[in-house]
């Protein structure tokens, strides 16, 4: 049985969703079942990204609850919730954001959700357009700035977004959901862009899309909660098996073909993903986390719980635990036996001679730590 081997075996790579809002409001109550759902139904890896910069930190946060399966994406979408409706996005929007995304970059898989949304509800400003493609055009510099790849929104716009990508020299490109002609997309396919097809391809008339563009330019997306099988039911990464079966009928392939090529084609364009299934030897209990961190990890049998992205982690010898709280603190830990107790983010801690216990006051984590014949509860 496919889906037993797909469990038991834990090289087997399962499949990928390249385009997920998982921060999105509608997994507040059951994100954990969500989630254990996935990894149940054969999902290896899930990018997330936001809309805007109040998804930002909700991004951060389940990235990093969830890091065994879930990579996040930071962007700033085209279309803005506004007061009352949608909106087009401005320059202020990405003026605030861009900060941000820098801010982030070493733990991020990606730069998304960005783009162009040419919908007439959306564009109501004759300047809206051209505001929204030069915020895709300060998102691409910056993706090419760190080397990260794209992730690509083109509602009502297929025709003027790969010809903006291609004007602003983008790489590694994710177009997700194109509901654009069948032609124009072959011409993304001629700059190496990729081609995310989401669940409700069994309710969109892309058929012709699925045949002309080539498998090794495919990849397997949810939107969740968007663009599910039932137009108005939540959609979650447990339907990537819709997208990849859509793909098999129509390209007369394997289920099991779909699922290997589009995986190791997101691989490919998010190579941050990699670090998802990377092992390591017996007895340690390594929780990597993202890139950016330097963890220089020394015997088995140590136990490290990273936090966040811009923290650096020297950690010694064998016998240390180290608990570690919020982005931004520096520990350089030194010998065996030291307990640290992190708190709050900017903080720095330096630690000198074995034996020493480093404490703070003012913890936002309450933690209970036991170290060497030490018993600390705060
Ligand atoms: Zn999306």
């Amino acid at each position: 049985m496919e889906e037993e081997e797909l469990c038991n075996d834990s090289h087997e790579l399962g499949y990928i969703d390249c385009h997920c809002h998982l921060a999105d409001d509608m997994f507040d109550k059951d994100l954990e079942e969500v989630v254990a759902n996935s990894k149940k139904d054969g999902v290896s890896a899930i990018v997330v990204v936001p809309i805007g910069l109040e998804d930002f930190s909700k991004v951060l946060d389940i990235s990093l609850k969830y890091r065994d399966i879930l990579s996040p994406c930071l962007g700033v979408h085209p279309v803005q919730r506004g007061t009352e409706d949608q909106r087009s996005v401005t320059l202020a929007d990405i003026e605030a954001a861009l900060p941000e995304i820098e801010k982030h970059v070493d733990i991020l898989c990606g730069i998304g959700e960005i783009g162009l949304d040419f919908q007439p509800r959306v564009c109501k400003n004759p300047s809206d357009k051209d505001v929204q493609k030069e915020v895709l055009r300060l998102q691409v510099e910056m993706a090419k700035k760190f080397d990260l790849p794209i992730n690509v929104h083109s509602r009502s716009a297929g025709r003027p977004t790969i010809a903006a990508l291609k004007e602003f020299g983008a790489r590694n490109v994710v177009m997700h959901a194109f509901d654009g002609r069948p032609a124009v997309a072959m011409e993304g396919v001629r700059e190496g862009f990729y081609f995310s097809i989401p669940p409700s391809i069994v309710r969109n008339d892309q058929e012709k899309l699925v045949k002309q563009v080539p498998i090794d330019n495919m990849l397997l997306e949810t939107d969740s909660p968007g663009l599910g099988p039932e137009k108005g039911v939540r959609n979650n990464p447990s339907n990537l098996h819709i997208s990849c079966e859509y793909i098999a009928k129509v390209k007369n392939m394997d289920t099991s073909e779909v699922r290997r090529i589009t995986s190791s084609n997101a691989l490919k364009l998010f190579p941050k993903l990699t670090k998802l299934f990377s092992g390591n030897a017996a007895g340690e209990t390594l929780f990597s986390g993202y890139a950016g961190e330097t963890f220089l990890s020394g015997n088995a049998g140590e136990t490290l719980f990273s936090g966040n992205a811009g923290e650096t982690f020297l950690i010694g010898n064998a016998g240390e635990t180290l608990f570690i709280g919020n982005a931004g603190e520096t520990f350089l830990s030194g010998n065996a036996g030291e307990t640290f107790l992190s708190g709050n983010a900017g903080e720095t801690f330096n630690s000198s001679n074995a034996g020493e216990t480093f404490l703070r006051v003012e913890l936002l984590f309450v933690t209970i730590f036991l170290s060497i014949n030490t018993h600390v509860a705060v």
